[in-house]
């Protein structure tokens, strides 16, 4: 990718210029991607790419000369504004190459006045290989994945890595489970090879997830290969020691690795040892049951409303990202589930630990990032600024859960997190302070950023360099006496150097004055003339050749403690872990002391026991929107009752039950508090969540061809050990075929996965399964109803609704009296005669066109409420109407 092949040949005669040339050259190794050329503050776009960018970035598209006779289309971007360039390219699917002068021009000049300066791609940017902080989401992980399987799809593999924070693992997948394990990953960027990527089952297996894919050839994933390269980069002679991969495995790791270090052009950021997922170690949650849940984000694509949104109470970046993570990929391990736990219970029970220790992170800067860009050589002082930083921020966290608790007491995660802290380089810390200036550039080109004091040729040559400004300022002083020209000015720019500038008018003064034999001419402008003089040229060289020494020293400096950072990456990078680990745990301490939740009993029975259980989302929307508090409910999934059909009105809160049931299983096994009174749950190994049914228009789908296959999936998955929610499974189509396939579903599940479930439906009949369905447990929403209104209580009872209340519903939300009143009838009448038979007799009610309008009822009671006027009403008349009302109400409820 990063070769430079010959020219390509004109087809006319028009002579090619050199830069053109190598243009050309770099582009023809870069076809995929747009080619950004470096010139002086520039980068330029040629051609097609041009075109391309100027379109996306919305920049004018220039021309500049001529190729095969044709303009050459050109637009440019000055490079200190490239990173929000490169985010829009990248946001809009393309690829961009840098291509950077990789020579002084004064190089080039030595072969030749005509040499162009030699350029060379340095990096290729794609959106699974970003690390720059204003390319990036701070609070979100960045995978670029890779999907390998053998010829006969027997085995497979997804490797990922996240190169902003030295992620790299690989995990075992297949079929069924591929489009659950992208879900989860839910990658910039997806590499493949052709051959995978033109299969149906692939395309199948994305499941309409969008992600940019990155097609490459089958060569690139030759196990062999793979496991040499993985050797050479880790530094070890066999892989066993990191896990025992698979060849898959070990293909994955490698292409993945080979196209980080093609984009990075050899320059690989910290990378973790890799790292061998067992995919039994977590919680399955497939695409359709993550975007049911709300998990990251909602089904309208925002974070605000989720449940990591509304469970987020870190303090750092990689903290957050962290959570998130957790999040997307629960524990199915009750020993894991339970030492995550531990800490939390532990921060939880130590407040003012709690808020030292999460008042320290909030000062700390993103290390895991700052740390993938100074190894990817990419950093600039700022980075190590946050390397320093980090990591005096770990030894205050470190030294505050050591001072206040000892180690017996501390739970053996936190110990192990407390540990990893203690290997830190903390002596880089310290070099690092001695050697940082307390103001720091963002680009280490733009010098400055050395401590003074900090290394002694660095202060002489920026001595020099300063004093010898001082000198000019008084050889100004000195030029201005000696001509008597009062406003004479020494001024600089590029083109020039050093020049005395003075007004036309001036020059002839100045060349009479005692001195106009020193004064040689250099320019003439509209208004000014230039001159030099020999000293003044001399004295520039000083001043020219101590600001490069003395850069030249900053940055021999700046690439030193880069080095040392990087031979320490390791423990820096498992600093970064902890702290963010620490964070994530503080955290939900901090959420289960604020919000009431408790810590769920996490063990390896069947049991799905809930007591008092809410839904976070909604209950935290009720509160801050003042509304009357979430009303708790139980759940008891134990073997005897494991199916619990609930059946209820509309609006009446069956959905949000059965989510809130999800979300406390989710948010228990990932390590927090829950929502609830109390809460015992056998580890779950799936979950499974339907609601209602939803078009996918996009992929040729009805929305009941989803709702069916989504079902089918459930069906032929889930296990004993899995979790599954349905709700309304079967409305998308005739209602007795609904019903058909919602009472088989129901038999099924029951009897075959066996799996812990809650169903909940309008098809009332299915109440009758609880006979013949020994697990099956019918709940109820209950509601009361009041004068033919349905008031909702949200509780969850025993037993079964009569009724759906529908058309009450549909009262509520305001539907013209006249169709409330018509659908009433019609429902008496369905209800009475039964089924089709019904429809004739129907038929026969009046139209309609022959109806008279139906009149609501007046309602004085109501009538009353709202021609009050309370800001102008005395406190006695106030009274009076109380009492009015009172009567009003007792007439209301005798006549109901
Ligand atoms: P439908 O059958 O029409 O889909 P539903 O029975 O599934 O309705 P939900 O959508 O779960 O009803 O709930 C309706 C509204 O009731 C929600 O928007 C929520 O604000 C409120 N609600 C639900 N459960 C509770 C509860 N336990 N406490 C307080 N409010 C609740």
């Amino acid at each position: 990718m990063d070769d430079l092949r010959p020219a390509p040949e004109t087809s006319d005669d028009s002579p090619i210029t050199p830069m053109m040339a190598q243009y050309l050259s770099i582009k023809q190794g870069q076809p995929d991607c747009l080619l950004l050329y470096r010139m002086g503050d520039f980068y330029e776009l040629f051609f097609e790419d041009a075109e391309k960018a100027s379109a996306t970035l919305g920049i004018a598209l220039t021309k500049r000369g001529k190729h095969q006779g044709r303009d050459i289309p050109m637009c440019g971007v000055p490079i200190h504004a490239i990173d929000q360039y490169l985010q829009k390219l990248i946001r809009h699917g393309h690829r961009a190459a840098i291509a950077e002068q990789t020579e002084d021009p004064t190089e080039a000049k030595k072969r030749g006045n005509k040499s162009v300066v030699a350029r060379q791609v340095v990096r290729v940017i794609t959106p699974g290989t970003l690390m720059e902080d204003a390319l990036l989401d701070s609070s979100s992980s960045n995978f670029l994945v890779c999907f390998v399987a053998n010829a006969s799809a027997s085995e497979m593999a997804l490797a990922y890595a996240d190169i902003s924070t030295g992620e790299f693992a690989v995990m075992m997948t297949d079929h069924s489970r591929l489009p659950a394990d992208l879900a989860r990953l839910s990658p910039s960027e997806l590499l493949a090879s052709d051959q995978v990527l033109s299969s149906p089952q692939f395309a199948q297996s994305l499941g309409g997830q969008a992600f940019a894919i990155s097609p490459l050839p089958q060569s690139r994933f030759d196990s062999q290969g793979a496991e040499h390269r993985l050797k050479n980069h880790f530094g070890v002679e066999s892989l066993d020691g990191f896990g025992s991969f698979r060849r898959v495995d070990v293909a994955a790791l490698g292409a993945l690795l080979e196209y980080i270090s093609i984009t990075q052009v050899g320059q690989i950021p910290h990378l973790r040892e890799p790292r061998l997922e067992r995919p039994e170690a977590g919680l399955l949650i497939d695409a359709a049951t993550r975007s049911n849940l709300e998990l990251s984000k909602t089904q309208r694509g925002e974070r605000r409303g989720s449940l990591l949104d509304c469970i987020a109470e870190t303090v750092t970046a990689s903290g957050s990202r962290l959570l998130g993570e957790h999040l997307t990929m629960p524990l199915a391990s009750s020993l894991a589930i339970n030492a995550r736990l531990d800490v939390v219970e532990h921060f939880l029970g130590a407040e003012l630990l709690r808020d030292d220790v999460r008042s320290l992170l909030k000062s700390c800067p993103d290390l895991e990032r700052a740390l993938a860009r100074v190894t990817g050589g990419r950093a600039g002082p700022r980075d190590l600024a946050a390397i320093r930083d980090g990591l005096q921020t770990a030894r205050k966290v470190m030294e505050c859960l050591v001072r206040q608790h000892d180690l017996s007491l501390r739970p053996q995660l936190l110990n192990q997190l407390v540990g990893s802290i203690s290997n830190a380089p903390f002596e880089i810390a310290q070099q690092l302070a001695q050697a940082l200036a307390p103001e720091l550039p963002y680009l280490a080109r733009d010098g400055g950023f050395i401590a003074a004091g900090h290394v002694l040729a660095l202060d002489e040559n920026r001595k020099l360099r300063d004093e010898t400004r001082q000198v000019i300022a008084n050889l100004q002083a000195q030029y201005a006496e000696t001509t008597g020209i009062k406003s004479l000015k020494i001024k600089h720019n590029n083109i020039l150097g050093y020049f005395v500038e003075v007004t036309a008018q001036q020059a002839d003064l100045l060349k009479a004055s005692m001195v106009g034999h020193e004064f040689f001419h250099r320019q003439t402008n509209a208004n000014a003339m230039r001159f030099s003089t020999s000293v003044l040229a001399e004295l520039e060289q000083k001043i020219a050749l101590a600001a490069s020494r003395a850069l030249a020293l900053e940055l021999e400096l700046f690439k030193m403690l880069c080095d040392d950072v990087t031979t320490a990456k390791g423990a820096i990078s498992h600093v970064a872990r902890a702290l963010a680990e620490i964070d994530v745990h503080a955290g939900l301490a901090h959420l289960a002391g604020n919000r009431k939740y408790v810590r769920p009993r996490i063990d390896d029975t069947l049991a799905f026991e809930i007591k008092g259980g809410r839904h976070p989302v909604v209950e935290q929307a009720l509160a801050q929107q003042g509304l009357p508090g979430f009303s708790a409910n139980d759940c008891d999934l134990a073997d005897a009752t494991r199916l619990w059909l609930v059946t209820g009105p509309n609006m009446a809160g069956k959905s949000t039950y059965l989510r809130q049931n999800a979300l406390i299983a989710v948010m228990a096994q990932m390590g927090s508090f829950v929502p609830a009174m109390s809460a015992h749950i056998g580890v779950i190994d799936r979950l499974y969540s339907r609601v209602g049914a939803a078009d996918d228009l996009a992929r040729g789908r009805s929305t009941f061809m989803v709702e069916m296959i989504e079902t089918a999936t459930i069906l032929n998955q889930a296990t004993s050990r899995s979790l599954v929610i349905l709700d309304e499974i079967g409305r998308g189509t005739a209602t007795y075929d609904g019903l058909s396939i919602a009472w088989a579903t129901l038999e099924y599940l029951h009897d075959r996965p066996r799996a812990r479930a809650l169903f909940a439906t309008h098809y009332h009949e299915l109440t009758a399964l609880s006979k013949t369905l020994k697990s099956l447990h019918c709940a109820t929403m209950q509601v009361k109803e009041w004068k033919g209104d349905i008031v909702f209580m949200h509780q969850v009872v025993a037993g079964t609704a009569t009724r759906s209340y529908g058309i009450q519903v549909a009262k509520l939300a305001g539907l013209p009296a006249d169709v409330i009143s018509r659908a009433g009838e019609i429902l008496k009448g369905l209800e009475k005669n039964g089924g089709p038979k019904a429809i004739s007799l129907l038929t026969d009610l009046p139209l309609f066109s022959d109806r008279k309008t139906v009149e609501r009822k007046p309602d004085p009671l109501r009538e009353k409420i709202d021609q009050l006027m309370p800001d102008s009403i005395s406190p006695r008349a106030a009274l009076e109407l109380l009492y009015e009302l009172k009567v009003l109400a007792r007439k209301d409820i005798d006549e109901s």
